[in-house]
């Protein structure tokens, strides 16, 4: 099954009302490969203002986190109903930022993603191990047990992207290497292909995230199970457009 390229732009916590202006009339007048789906992640605040800049139905807008529950005494927190209140279509989960700075778990992230899903929010699920767990040779344990915590509550997989992001990789300008991706993202299927099925899990797009940029996008192009990526600090930047284009 074809599976359509996809590129997420995770802003993080950065980004001004000028500055997300200015990205925003980038993707609004650059020539973006239709073939492409893009998503952005704004910091909350201006998920609304992002919506209301956006001029192409290509690009849609995700929120960085969303509790689990819809209203209520939670202070500080965002629902999903509200992200659809302001024409936020998507929400990014399990970022490893949530899941090591403000210490969300496994179990949480699979909540977080079952109370979107059944909201009506799709979700990029982000997994991937630490450096540390790389060297002891498990990585795959890792990212099967994060998934296992989702597929335990979700059985529903087709509003879910996945971002197998390996947390050595995210933000240090140390990209995995396109042959490393390929295999963990192979093997990731094959996990999906024995809980899912053949044919969900051949349907599941796996993005690649951690210091991907314009240059070294092009260079995963044959890469038969990586299916696009989560993009952090180069998402603000112009050669967003040479990844979003970086199959052509
Ligand atoms: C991310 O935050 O999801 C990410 C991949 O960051 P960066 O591209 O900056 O490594």
């Amino acid at each position: 099954m074809a599976r359509k390229f996809f590129v997420g732009g995770n802003f993080k916590l950065n980004g001004t009302k000028d500055s997300i202006k200015e990205i925003v009339e980038r993707l609004n007048t650059a020539t973006l490969d239709p073939n492409t789906e893009v998503v952005i992640a704004p910091p909350a605040t201006y998920l609304d203002y992002t919506v209301s800049l956006v001029k192409t139905p290509q690009v849609e807008v995700s929120a960085q986190n969303a509790y689990v529950k819809g209203s209520g005494a939670y202070t500080g927190e965002i629902s999903v109903e509200q992200l659809k209140d302001v024409g936020a279509q998507w929400v990014l989960l399990g970022h490893s930022e949530r899941r090591t700075i403000f210490g969300e778990s496994d179990e949480f992230v699979a909540e977080k993603t079952k109370f979107a899903l059944d909201s009506g929010v799709k979700v990029i699920l982000a997994i991937g191990e630490t450096l540390e767990e790389r060297k002891s040779g498990i990585t795959d344990q890792v990212n099967e047990r994060q998934l296992s915590a989702v597929l335990k509550l979700v059985k529903d997989w087709s509003k879910i992207v996945i971002a197998y992001e390996p947390v050595w990789a995210i933000g240090t300008g140390l990209a995995a290497t396109p042959e490393d991706a390929q295999e963990t993202h192979a093997n990731i299927r094959k996990f999906l292909t024995k809980e899912l099925g053949q044919e969900v899990a051949d349907s599941i797009r796996i993005l690649y995230g951690g210091s991907a940029n314009g240059k070294n996008a092009p260079t995963f192009k044959d890469k038969a199970d990586v299916d696009g990526f989560l993009v952090g600090g180069a998402s603000l930047k112009p050669e967003f457009v040479d990844i979003i284009n970086s199959r052509q």
